[in-house]
């Protein structure tokens, strides 16, 4: 598959979904990259999500408040904009964007060129 997006070129708009679900096997795999117990990666690195109108109940990574997006992934490191635990991501980390093109790498292209500016950073 011919892969049309550029993460090294983006902001990294993905990592700042609210909603970025885990599992428990991704936790465990958290908890063995930073060397701790189960319970205590789940409490540091996760939140449960839950809207009962809706039937949503779901464990989510912790955010951070960022500088380019309103809050962003825990794990973002927000000056090289890139994931600091890139072998211990979770899975839904793992398959996005799930084909060769991202949404918002080619609206981001699209602004940039219509800014004549590289670095542009449109609002999402
Ligand atoms: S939004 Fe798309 S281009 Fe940007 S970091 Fe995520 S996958 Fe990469
Ligand atoms: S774990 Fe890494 S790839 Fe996944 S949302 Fe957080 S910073 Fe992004």
């Amino acid at each position: 598959m011919k892969i049309r997006y550029d993460c090294s070129k983006c902001p990294g708009y993905c990592c700042s979904y609210d909603r970025i679900e885990i599992t428990d096997f991704d936790v465990r795999r958290l908890a063995k990259h930073f060397d701790l117990d189960f319970e205590t990666a789940k409490r540091r690195f996760t939140r449960q999500y839950v809207k009962k109108s809706e039937k949503i109940d779901e464990m989510i990574l912790r955010h951070r408040k960022d500088s380019v997006y309103k809050s962003i992934c825990m794990f973002f490191d927000q000056d090289e904009r890139r994931c600091t635990i890139y072998a211990a991501r979770p899975g839904v980390c793992r398959k996005y964007p799930e084909e060769g093109r991202c949404g918002y790498y080619d609206f981001l292209k699209f602004e940039r060129e219509q800014q004549g500016d590289d670095e542009f950073i449109p609002s999402a």
